[in-house]
């Protein structure tokens, strides 16, 4: 087992994948399955698991990983896989789903998907994939009809299901229906609630688990070789996501704890031009750009709130002496209050508000719930 786990390269998940295993060996494992969850938890990975469960050589109701047919599913060449996702639209074609793609970008395609087999987390970026079209599920009725392999289970599996648009949604609802013998249907999905009803009604719905912040720090240290402060800053900004969590980790994540030093030394004094500052470099969209301005306060909020649970001795040193500070130079902050404003910042920043007047609010907010003493507040 532990070979296989290292072959599919599923990580965090083991009581997750022992459900699935006695779901696969009680024989009432049924054709059409939903696999929601936040992005970066495993979801493909694991569906590509239990494709390969379905059809491995050498066990039965689990993959070992190391079979020929393991190996191909690991390589996204099983003959009775088909893996529908997001494609862009370049013609008009209702049944042939790469009509009108382009050598070069069947090119990028094929490299994408090259990463995908090399590490099943990864988010596949395709430029212009914006929806699952009929002509993909179209294609997909046509070679599910055929007659299969005989002992294997033909497998298909639904990227970012929600993708689907209206048309592509009822044209598989059709195949649901009826479905062929020895298939079985994988959706992924992180909005299974954007898939309609009457597909979800059809499928059975499991719910993938978060992955604690911790696990994925073990994994970048194992993996990347980071060292206990990149890799929990990297861990904790990722806020669950492990593909994110790697990205991350290719940067230098040094930079946004001292950002966040940066900022609360600013906030700590009466220095509004560092205040300002600050602001200005938050806002300035050659250096930053959305995605960074979200970490930055995810990591404001993780901040606060550690102050808030005094995180034990023994976490990442770096990280505990920045709250242990906070702690000291403000004994009376007012962290439920801190983090209300930034999440409240977060989701305007997302509704694309103005972005210097939303910071420099946030941070005189900040500096009032640091010192926590609010006027006529009975002490
Ligand atoms: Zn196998």
């Amino acid at each position: 087992m532990a070979e296989a786990l290292r072959s599919f390269q599923i990580i965090g998940q083991e009581a997750t994948l022992d459900g699935w295993k006695t779901l696969l060996k009680s024989g009432r494992f049924g054709h059409a399955h939903i696999l929601s969850g936040h992005a970066g938890v495993g979801k493909d990975a694991l569906a590509l698991y239990i494709a390969a469960s379905l059809n491995c050589k050498s066990e039965k109701g689990q993959a070992c990983g190391e079979c020929s047919s393991c190996r191909q599913f690991l390589n996204l060449e099983h003959p009775a896989l088909s893996l529908i996702f997001a494609l862009p639209r370049r013609s008009a074609s209702q049944t042939d789903p790469f009509a009108g793609i382009k050598d070069t970008e069947i090119l990028e395609i094929n490299k994408q998907l090259a990463k995908k087999v090399t590490w099943p987390y990864y988010h596949l970026q395709i430029e212009g994939a914006n929806d699952i079209r009929i002509s993909a599920i179209r294609q997909l009725r046509k070679n599910i009809y055929l007659a299969n392999d005989p002992g294997s289970t033909r497998v298909v599996i639904i990227l970012r299901a929600h993708m689907m648009n209206v048309e592509a949604a009822n044209a598989l609802l059709k195949i649901l229906e009826e479905p062929p013998s020895h298939t079985v249907f994988l959706l992924t999905t992180e909005y299974p609630d954007r898939l309609p009803d009457t597909i979800r009604s059809r499928c059975s719905q499991h719910h993938i688990p978060d992955l604690s912040w911790q696990v994925i720090r073990d994994d970048l240290i194992e993996k990347r070789g980071c060292d206990q402060v990149q890799a929990e800053i990297c861990a904790r900004m990722s806020m669950g996501d492990l593909a994110v969590a790697h990205r991350y980790a290719d940067q230098d994540n040094t930079f946004w704890l001292d950002q966040i030093r940066a900022t609360l030394n600013s906030l700590a004094t009466k220095d509004y031009a560092s205040v300002h500052n600050q602001v200005l470099f938050l806002s300035d969209k050659e250096l930053q750009n959305d995605e960074s301005r979200q970490q930055f306060l995810s990591l404001l909020i993780l901040l606060f709130r550690d102050v808030a649970l005094r995180i034990p001795e023994g976490e990442t040193a770096l990280w505990a002496k920045q709250v242990k500070q906070i702690g000291k130079l403000f004994p009376d902050c007012d962290s439920g209050l801190a983090i209300q404003a930034i999440e409240k910042t977060k989701d305007a920043l997302e509704r694309k508000v103005h972005l210097q007047l939303a910071l420099t609010a946030l941070f005189f907010e900040l500096r009032k719930h640091l010192r926590g003493k609010t006027p006529g507040k009975l002490t």
